[in-house]
Order: structure tokens, then C-alpha cells, then sequence
């Protein structure tokens, strides 16, 4: 099948039955709710980028299983150009979304099946990896979203899955039948899961052999009997009721979370691509986690070039943009961002080839990556607020800029008296200035903050979890014996 263009992606939600609830109530047609429609253009634009004759390169790639010409988002990286052309990928569609466009946990937890499932077979005699490959080429072939779900509640964190006192804190095969497992539990915070046409679960933490019902990983319809949703808050959601679109900031795109609840599921066996091996644990989760932190070094990137470009315009519409702090601002937001770039970058081109013949990042680089972006947004970010003025957060709403109630002693209504004293140059409409105020303050502070300032943090892991891998790639006991040989130092 042909790629899909952006009506059928939308169609082909509307025909899933995905149980959707946000405040309090069940959400019939989600697809149309004023709150998670820009989400769904959002993913949307993964669609339409690809069918630009001059984005194909990048957005598309030829399947290593069949042949066809698929989108990037469902294939399986086979170089290091490949993962190269990932980043720049994600950095386009941040760019074109200043958004999350969701798609990529799905790309990176299947990339990270795909190698994990070979090597599980090479030590078990397991038939998994032809098991997820059959899977794969129904998600390549239908052009589906796939959401990878690895993040579980935890409980208590001081404790393993198998000791908590409630055992959905882990997602855990609670039944096992002759053709399939009922699983139980919940995902937390997935990107984009109401979007997806399937699930990709995945554990979380590694594991010991107590913990052997709690390894598992399966793929699982959005829609399926026992799975349900409840749809994550933003900042600032509810403006999207509102009717207005300045206000929102960016009416056109948004990200989107949810707590994904598994409620007795039931897995038939083809869907299934690990059960029990919990010496595979940690290396699907290593490898997921590299995947997502090297993805951040691209899409965090072309959210950026849309901060840094919506700060200049700010400073031009406010008069200062000659200014030499304002100039020197800007080009620190812009090292910064290309810093993240680079890392992006790096730990793609260091990539190698994994067993099964696919390629991964280079996990100590992707860790790099991920730590520099729970750092550097948010000094980008305190510049863009710094240049663009306390405005963004005190400008009075859109409908006071467009009302006719009279205040003032000449007939002036709240609307005149708005326009006024917020111009700036004569040349510049009050309005867009406006604009420019509440799309810096969504993706500073509101919901795009979702998918830029707070996600750069804990999206992908928290900054912990990347230092213990750099701690554990980092090879300090090499480094030691480097300054021992210089400096003339014996081995003992
Ligand atoms: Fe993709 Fe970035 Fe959203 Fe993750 S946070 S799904 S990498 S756009
Ligand atoms: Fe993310």
C-alpha cells in the first residue's frame, strides 16, 4: 500500500474505537475535540512532509524487508546515514510543528525491538524476532503510528515490580493461555498513544528472574478489548475551548500525553516478542532510551529555530533589534540549539551495526545529547523571555483586543485602548504582535511546553538516568590507564 496521505491518516482513526476520557467523561469524538485535534494535525504533518516531493528523501525510505517505499517513521535503521537522516527529519518537522509530532517513540521503540528480539532468539531459540518482523511489515506496508509505551507507573520506587503491593504498577502478564497472554497494568505519560493505530509495550527498568512476568513485550491494536485512555492536561488546555486561536498561541498544533490503562488484555502469541527473558530487559531499554535521547538532538532542535525566530521577531516589532545584548542574545540561543544539534549528529555518525543487521546510535553520544537538553532549552528559553519582555505573560485576552464595550470618555472602546497602548511601530499591526507575545508564551510556558521545556527534562528519561549511562559508557577505568601511561605510572 502507498504511503497515506493526511485525510486517510485522519479517516483511519475515526474507524478505530479507542476509548478516550478527559474530564471526568468519555470522549465519543475525539477526533474533532477542539483539545486534542491539533495533536492529531500535528502527527498529521509526518504524513503531509512526506508526500513533499522535495522532503521525500528525507521523509521516506525503501523497507530492508520488502522493498516498498516507506515512511521514515516505520523503518528500521540500516546505516549510519539512515540515522543521520533521522535527526534531520525530526528537526524539519519541529521546525514546520514548533510541536511534539508524537511519531517518533514508535520509530525508536520498534528500531529497538527489531535488534533486541534477534539477539533474545540467538540466546533463548526463540522465534520473536520473525514474529516482529511479520509485525513490522503490516505497520510499514499500512503507513501506521505506532506508540512506543515503556514507562509504567512504578509505585514505589525503592521497590522491584515483583515486590510492589499492587502489581499493576508494572505492566505484568497476569494469565497465560495456549494462544496468547492477559496482561494488566498501565503506561504513563505516552506521547501521541490516543493518535496511534497500535501500541509497541515495553518494560520499563531492567530485571531479575523474580521479576520474569513483568518482561514482557507485545504489540497491542489502540482498540483493543481492555484498553482505555485518559487524556493528559496541559497548561493553558482549556483556551482551546475558547474559540479564540491567538490566544492559544499555536491553534494549529500540540502535542499530547496520556495515561494508557491496560485492563486484562488479551495477547495472541504472533504479538508477543518477549515473555520472561529478563536478562533482554535492560538492553531494550538501553537501546529505546538511546533511540529517544538521539531523537530529542533533532526535534527539540526545529522547536528551537522556531523559539529563536519568533524571539527576533519580537525584538524587531518591539524596536530593539540592533541592539547589541538582543543581537548577542540570539546568538547564544542559536549555539546553544546547534550544540544540541551537534550531539544529535555525533551519536548518529558513531553509530554501528547491532546482530540482526540494523544500526544503533552510539549510547554514550545520545546520553550526551539527552543531558545537554535538560540543560540548554531552558536557558534558551529564559532568553527568549528575557528579549521578548513580561508581555507574553500579561497581554489581555483576545476578545479584549476585538471589543467594542465603550471605557473610555471620547467613546473608546476596550478594544481602541488595547491597540494603542500596545503598539509599537507604526508598521507593525498590533496584532501581530500579539501573536508573536502568545506563541512565545506556548512554547515557553503553555501547552507546547509539553513538548519543549518540561519534556526536555523527563521526556526520554530524567536526567539521572542518562548520567548512570554515562557513568557506564563513559569507560573511566580507560581513561585512568591513559594518564597512567603518560604520566609514567606502573599497572599493578
Ligand atoms: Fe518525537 Fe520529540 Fe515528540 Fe519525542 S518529544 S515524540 S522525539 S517530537
Ligand atoms: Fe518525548
Amino acid at each position: 500500500m502507498a504511503l497515506k496521505t493526511v485525510k486517510e491518516y485522519i479517516d483511519s482513526l475515526r474507524a478505530l474505537n479507542t476509548r478516550v476520557y478527559m474530564f471526568g467523561e468519555k470522549v465519543d469524538n475525539w477526533v474533532d475535540h477542539p483539545i486534542i485535534r491539533p495533536s492529531i494535525n500535528c502527527l498529521a504533518m509526518t504524513y503531509q512532509v512526506a508526500q513533499e516531493p522535495e522532503n521525500e528523501a528525507l521523509m521516506t525510505a525503501t523497507s530492508h524487508l520488502t522493498g516498498h517505499k516507506i515512511n521514515r517513521f516505520c523503518h528500521i535503521h540500516q546505516s549510519t546515514e539512515d540515522l543521520v537522516n533521522k535527526v534531520k527529519m525530526q528537526r524539519l518537522l519541529g521546525q514546520r510543528t514548533a510541536s511534539c509530532f508524537q511519531r517518533c517513540v514508535g520509530m525508536d521503540a520498534m528500531n529497538a525491538v527489531y535488534s533486541t528480539t534477534f539477539e533474545i532468539d540467538e540466546k533463548h531459540g526463540t522465534d520473536y524476532h520473525e514474529r516482529f518482523k511479520k509485525f513490522l511489515i503490516m505497520v510499514q506496508d499500512n503507513d501506521l503510528v505506532v506508540d512506543g509505551a515503556m514507562t509504567d507507573p512504578k509505585g514505589d520506587r525503592g521497590k522491584a515490580p515483583h515486590e510492589q503491593a499492587d502489581p499493576d504498577m508494572y505492566v505484568h502478564v497476569k494469565e497465560r493461555r495456549p494462544d496468547g497472554i492477559v496482561v494488566s497494568g498501565a503506561k504513563c505519560h505516552q506521547t501521541g498513544s490516543v493518535n496511534s493505530h497500535w501500541h509497541l509495550f515495553m518494560p520499563t527498568v531492567a530485571m531479575r528472574e523474580a521479576d520474569k512476568d513483568f518482561s514482557i513485550c507485545f504489540a497491542c491494536p489502540s482498540d483493543a478489548d481492555g484498553i482505555y485512555m485518559v487524556y493528559g492536561r496541559q497548561s493553558c488546555d482549556t483556551r482551546k475551548l475558547e474559540g479564540c486561536s491567538i490566544d492559544v498561541g499555536n491553534a494549529k498544533f500540540g502535542g499530547q500525553e496520556a495515561l494508557v490503562v491496560l485492563d486484562d488484555v488479551f495477547i495472541p502469541n504472533e504479538y508477543i516478542f518477549m515473555d520472561g527473558e529478563y536478562d533482554f530487559s535492560g538492553m531494550l531499554v538501553e537501546r529505546f532510551a538511546g533511540f529517544h535521547r538521539q531523537s530529542y538532538g533533532g526535534c527539540k532542535v526545529g522547536v528551537g529555530d522556531v523559539l529563536i525566530g519568533a524571539t527576533a521577531l519580537a525584538a524587531e516589532y518591539n524596536g530593539v533589534e540592533k541592539a547589541s545584548a538582543v543581537k548577542d542574545k540570539l546568538i547564544e540561543m542559536t549555539h546553544l540549539n546547534e550544540t544540541l544539534y551537534s550531539c544529535g549528529i555525533a551519536c548518529s555518525c558513531e553509530g554501528c551495526q547491532t546482530k540482526s543487521g540494523s544500526y544503533l546510535i552510539n549510547l554514550l553520544l545520545a546520553n550526551v545529547c539527552k543531558q545537554n537538553v535538560t540543560r540548554f532549552p531552558y536557558e534558551i528559553v529564559r532568553l527568549a523571555e528575557d528579549v521578548a519582555g513580561g508581555l507574553m505573560v500579561t497581554m489581555p485576552s483576545e476578545t479584549d483586543f476585538k471589543s467594542p464595550t465603550v471605557v473610555g470618555k471620547n467613546g473608546e472602546s476596550i478594544a481602541d485602548v488595547c491597540n494603542k497602548f500596545f503598539a509599537t511601530r507604526p508598521e507593525v499591526p498590533t496584532e501581530d504582535r500579539q501573536k508573536v507575545m502568545r506563541f512565545l508564551e506556548n512554547i515557553c510556558l503553555g501547552s507546547a511546553a509539553v513538548g519543549y521545556r518540561t519534556e526536555s527534562l523527563h521526556g526520554a528519561g530524567s536526567p539521572q538516568a542518562q548520567r548512570i549511562m554515562i557513568a557506564r559508557q563513559g569507560d573511566m577505568e580507560g581513561k585512568k590507564k591513559l594518564a597512567k601511561r603518560i604520566a609514567g605510572i606502573e599497572e599493578k
